[in-house]
This record gives C-alpha cells, structure tokens and sequence, in this order.
C-alpha cells in the first residue's frame, strides 16, 4: 500500500463570503503546493448556537463537520464569521482535534478598524486556517513568535506570525508531498 498524500478541504459554516474562501484556498495552497477544495454546501451551524452566549459551541461545529467524516487522507477546516467559545473561553480565533481530522477558524474578531492600505484580514484568516490544519497534524503551540503554531490573543499578535510553520513544525508539510 503506498501512503496517500493528505489534502485539505475548505467549508463554510454559515455564510461566508465566497470570494474569502477562494482567497483562503489560494493562499494555502501556495504553503501546501496541493489542490485546495471549497465545499459547496453551507454547514448549518444553527444546532451549535448557545441561546444565552449568543455565541457558538466550537466542540460541537467539530462533531458537526465530522458528520459525514472527510474522506481519507482529507483535513477538513471550517470557516465562519460567528463568533465562537467554549466553556471555559470567553472567545476562540479557531478549534480543532489534536492529531484528528477536522477544524473551524472563526473570523468574527479578526477585523480590526487600523486596517491599513495592507489587507490584514484575509491574511490573518490564512494564518489561523494554517494554525488550526498544524493542530489536525498533531502540532502543539510553539514559541517561536513567528511560527503559526504560535497561539494568538489578539489580530495584531496574529500579524506578527508569518504564513508559514517554524522550521521545526514545518515537517507537517511532508504529509501533503
Ligand atoms: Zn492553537
Ligand atoms: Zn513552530
């Protein structure tokens, strides 16, 4: 049996701009040098809302965008303009399984008013996309400042990170060569 290279795939979770998720899969697909797919279909993120955070559950977008599991050797990252947590978050950029399959990036707060004639935003979503793709490979968080496995609390901590892994996280990128 020859080992398949892994691809990934992109979904909407609510409606996200298509030409945002366009721009997602083209920017990962220069770091990956694979095809990158759009699903066509919208996942209904309604079950996951929580009626008094007004937020959604990310566990449970998780379990959601499980169903039906991504064919094999296929990451499968969600991305949303809701605005996400978990119990013991008041907010999170993004979720995914350690060592799994599937991920969500939330781009609610990644807007920010200092946007400047640079275009932070889709940027910063490619960045937490790459971010949540390490953590399916079985990246942890990383100290170098500039890795995107390093964990983020603010846009502007996300704009100090390249669109790229650190040397030593970047072996990841073996799985899609
Ligand atoms: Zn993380
Ligand atoms: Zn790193």
């Amino acid at each position: 049996m020859t080992p398949s290279r892994l691809s990934l795939e992109l979904v909407p979770v609510g409606a996200v701009p298509p030409v945002l998720l366009r721009d997602t899969a083209r920017r990962m697909e220069g770091i990956l040098f694979r095809p990158v797919s759009v699903g066509e279909a919208i996942l209904d993120a309604a079950p996951a809302l929580d009626l008094v955070r007004r937020q959604y559950l990310a566990s449970r977008l998780l379990s959601m965008l499980e169903d039906p599991a991504p064919p094999p050797g296929v990451k499968r990252i969600g991305v949303t303009n809701l605005d996400l947590f978990l119990p013991v978050f008041t907010h999170l950029y993004g979720y995914a399984q350690l060592g799994g399959t599937v991920g969500v990036v939330s781009t609610f707060r990644l807007k920010t008013e200092e946007e400047t004639s640079v275009d932070l935003f889709p940027e910063r979503v490619a960045k937490e996309v790459l971010h949540e793709l390490g953590h399916t490979l079985g990246l942890v968080h990383c100290k170098a400042p500039w890795c995107a496995m390093h964990p983020s609390r603010w846009p502007e901590e996300i704009d100090l990170k390249d669109l790229a892994y650190c040397p030593s996280c970047a072996h990841v990128l073996a799985l899609f060569r």
